[in-house]
């Protein structure tokens, strides 16, 4: 399988290199050059798999031509043999149309684990395969970082290291971070915002010696590999409710529409899907452009749901190449409007494509914590202030209620307990693995906004 660029300017690649680039280098993403359709008599042969199996049949097409095209099904067996729950991503009942996608049954509690961990062992085998090391350094607000962390902690050809806001992480998020006891794992509190995280990340990024000599490479969800890790549950749930003999919706909660973009792939790939219901927090870039079909920077505010804090969906590129019939050169055009004014519209036939698929909706701090309280009163579940975003997409939708609908719960609700707490009442308990969080040694360095010291550090701790 070959990967175009959506802004038509770099070379194809293959999924080995794409996987190591992360970010093509023309500034695009990556998507297949072709969507590798399933007919319906396929997916109905893949009812009953194990999630592993499930992966590996999902997957596979992406990997034609890879050097490590025969080791996918042991890659999917080891990546999700540590989750803790025998159904990877089991599905509980809300109401008579309602089911929650349980994504959080992972080492940190959060969807990303789903793709990540399938990513961190990608690397070891496409990396050692090839004879080759690589650094991974990020920026993190939260989640990301230690599902990266969890992935590639103890892996022999990567070097990670996580640059997190000192002072403005949640304590659970950052011992998920710092109490991972790897020699290859580097956690870096950095005196200042996120914001100047991923501006260091960023400026590390185009300084192509330092990029060329370390072997720099991405981990956040612009990596086609995470995309195509996370159809996989989609597939999943669709098929335990009926698919693909019974279209199903999915209500999504978003930040940078990586999640949703994943069901878009399963969409393309022949699975009927009725419909995606994305969800926005406060920060509701996305959601404002549904209703103008223009995608306007703004400020970001925090949230209860800090995870979809953001100011651009970065994946919102790679429909956008799809609904503009793949012209890369006017994707070019709109992210560069995006860079220099902070605003681009979407042209009309692409934003009515957009618009059968995708619906939007936005639900703020009040909203969240009302959601939370009323679903647990009336179901008994606790769900975290992302998951309260999805129920909201859900529940506000003027969707045919003959079609179920599966909210996606991206985190447990233990990893957000203030949020739970005061809106039920109830503090949730952290799973049993994570029990000791509080009794473990942390590891962290800590540097200042200094781009110069910041590279001597990366520098210092790879391998390469
Ligand atoms: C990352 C994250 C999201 C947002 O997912 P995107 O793929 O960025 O849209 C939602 N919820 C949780 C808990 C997350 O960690």
């Amino acid at each position: 399988m070959r990967f175009q660029s959506t802004r038509g300017q770099a070379q194809e690649l293959g999924f080995d290199d794409v996987l190591l680039a992360g970010l093509a280098r023309d500034g695009g993403l990556y998507l297949p050059a072709s969507w590798p359709e399933r007919s319906i008599d396929d997916w109905r042969a893949m009812r009953g798999l194990s999630y592993a199996e499930l992966a590996t049949a999902v997957t596979q097409p992406f990997l034609a031509g890879s050097a490590i095209e025969s080791q996918l099904s042991q890659v999917m067996e080891e990546a999700y043999s540590q989750f803790d729950h025998p159904a990877v991503a089991p599905m509980v009942q809300l109401d008579d149309n309602t089911w929650l996608l349980e994504l959080f049954h992972g080492p940190t509690l959060a969807f990303k684990d789903y793709a990540l961990q399938v990513v961190g062992h990608l690397f070891d085998r496409v990396l050692s395969a090839k004879k080759e090391r690589i650094t991974i350094v990020g920026a993190t607000s939260g989640d990301t970082g230690s599902a990266a962390i969890a992935a590639c902690a103890g892996r022999e050809a990567v070097d990670i290291i996580i640059l997190h806001p000192k002072g403005r992480v949640s304590e659970v998020q950052r011992r998920q971070m710092t109490t991972v006891d790897a020699s290859n794992v580097h956690n870096v509190a950095i005196d200042g915002t996120f914001d100047d995280c991923q501006a260091l990340v960023k400026a590390m990024f185009n300084d192509q010696t330092f990029r060329d000599d370390i072997h720099l490479s991405a981990v956040n969800s612009i990596n086609w590999a995470r995309i195509m890790a996370q159809t996989v549950y989609y597939a999943s749930a669709a098929l335990s409710l009926g698919g693909p003999d019974r279209p199903v919706a999915f209500a999504v909660p978003t930040g940078n529409f990586g999640n949703a973009f994943a069901g878009y792939c399963a969409a393309r790939m022949g699975l009927p899907i009725a419909s995606f219901l994305v969800g926005s927090n406060r920060n509701d870039i996305l959601t404002r452009y549904f209703e103008t079909g223009a995608m306007t920077i703004e400020g970001v505010e925090p949230s209860l749901s800090p995870a979809m804090d953001i100011q651009v969906s970065s994946n919102f590129e790679r429909l956008l190449f799809e609904a503009y019939g793949r012209d890369g050169p006017a994707v070019k055009r709109l992210m560069d409007g995006l860079l220099q004014s902070g605003s681009y519209t979407v042209e009309e036939a692409a934003r009515n494509a957009i618009a059968e698929q995708f619906k939007g909706s936005r639900l703020d701090d009040e909203g969240t914590k009302a959601v939370i309280q009323s679903t647990y009163e009336a179901t008994g579940q606790l769900i975290d202030p992302h998951t309260a975003v999805g129920v909201h997409a859900a529940q506000s939708s003027d969707l045919d209620p003959a079609i179920p609908r599966v909210v996606m719960a991206t985190a447990h609700p233990a990893k957000f307990p203030d949020a739970v707490e005061a809106a039920t009442g109830l503090r949730p308990d952290l799973p049993a693995a994570l029990a000791n969080l509080y009794d473990l040694e942390e590891r962290c360095d800590e540097l200042p906004n200094d781009l110069d010291k910041v590279q001597d550090y990366v520098r210092a701790h790879s391998r390469v």
